[in-house]
């Protein structure tokens, strides 16, 4: 428990006051729809979504279904697009421009920077410890009366760790902001998410999303999972039809499918598995880290120059080489069994010339 957090202190005050639009269908949703200057003739396109038509605002099918699955009340569940659209939200919701600051973690997931910067906050930036743990005492230490929201990538991308529990926990303790833990690729590891801690912690933010585990990148679709106070804030604030229906009904078919999804999930870590036991076998490869994700993340010599010889032969990984305690890192996502065969191979081959 946390028991100096108080929510309407961190809020901005102009979002405290904001009267949110009304959209057409907060009053009706049924009947003769003569409301919100619909094409009532219909859509081109032949499907039984009604195209024609608004999406629900509040999405409450979608969101009962996720709240079902990470056991949580629909009241804690916010969906929009991509985490992104809920990372630039809570931007908005806390942070005044110019004035208020977030500490991230490096190295991390680039978008808390980017969204900062877009919405003129100041980034104080903490590295992680050298086996990318969070280093909490030196955390607490930076946060000022300006400190909104700590940003907490678990497990953490570039590096596919988990973060350790008990810091995060000392961190939702002792911060009276928000603690945002970014839980992307939670399914992924072994560790349980945050997500059930939300009737613990009412300053806690857990973000997931359906584009890795779920195989659904090209729907669009992120959620964040919280206190109902601050989901009320970020319905709110968000655009009134933010997810559109083709996103909404494809994310509920992903829920009726959840066996795809799990298999999925074997399938992926058991060839992370296989790589890294491959990786390690090469001589050139002097580090694999270890991976709660669906990547690697792995050092070698004259990096750079690997990652462009992998990509003039059609494998393409990413170049961390240019983050804090990644000198000489390339991260790799876990592929098919072919695509990984062909990415050994390719990497072998370069290793060897
Ligand atoms: C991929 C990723 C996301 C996903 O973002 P979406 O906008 O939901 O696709 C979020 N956080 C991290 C750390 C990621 O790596």
């Amino acid at each position: 428990m946390n028991k100096k957090f108080n929510l309407e202190k961190i809020v901005r005050e102009n979002i405290r006051d904001l009267k949110p639009y009304r959209s057409a269908r907060d009053d009706y949703d049924s009947g003769i729809l003569l409301d919100a200057n619909e094409n009532s003739f219909g859509s081109p396109i032949e499907n039984d979504l009604e195209l024609n038509r608004y999406p629900m605002p509040y999405q409450e099918k979608l969101r009962s279904e996720i709240a079902d699955y990470r056991k949580v009340d629909s009241k804690n569940v916010f969906v929009g697009v991509g985490s992104d659209e809920a990372i630039d939200l809570l931007f908005r919701i806390f942070c005044s421009p110019g004035k208020d600051k977030v500490i991230t973690n490096p190295p991390t997931y680039g978008m808390y920077k980017v969204s900062a910067n877009i919405n003129n906050i100041k980034v104080d930036e903490v590295l992680l410890t050298p086996d990318f743990q969070l280093q909490t005492e030196r955390i607490l230490n930076r946060v000022t009366d300006f400190t909104k929201l700590i940003f907490v990538c678990s497990p953490n991308n570039p590096t596919a760790n988990d973060m350790d529990r008990k810091d995060i926990i000392y961190l939702l303790e002792n911060f009276d902001g928000l603690v945002v833990v970014d839980e992307a690729y939670i399914d992924f590891s072994e560790q349980a998410g945050f997500a059930e801690e939300v009737k613990n912690y009412p300053n806690l933010v857990v973000l997931q999303t359906l584009s890795k585990a779920f195989g659904l990148a090209g729907i669009r679709l992120g959620i964040a999972i919280a206190n109902p106070d601050i989901i009320n804030y970020m319905m709110k604030v968000k655009a009134p039809y933010n997810v559109n229906k083709l996103t909404s009904q494809a994310a509920l078919n992903g829920f009726e499918n959840l066996g795809s999804v799990q298999k999925n999930i074997k399938s992926i870590n058991s060839e992370k598995k296989r790589i890294v036991a491959d990786l390690e076998n090469l001589a050139q490869v002097e580090k694999v880290f270890p991976s709660d994700a669906n990547f690697l993340l792995f050092r070698v010599d004259d990096a750079l120059n690997v990652y462009k010889k992998l990509a003039d032969s059609g494998v393409i990984v990413r170049y961390r080489g240019n983050e804090p305690h990644c000198e000489n890192c390339l991260r790799m996502t876990i592929g098919t069994a072919e695509e990984n065969d062909q990415f050994l191979e390719a990497l072998t081959k370069i290793l060897n010339s």
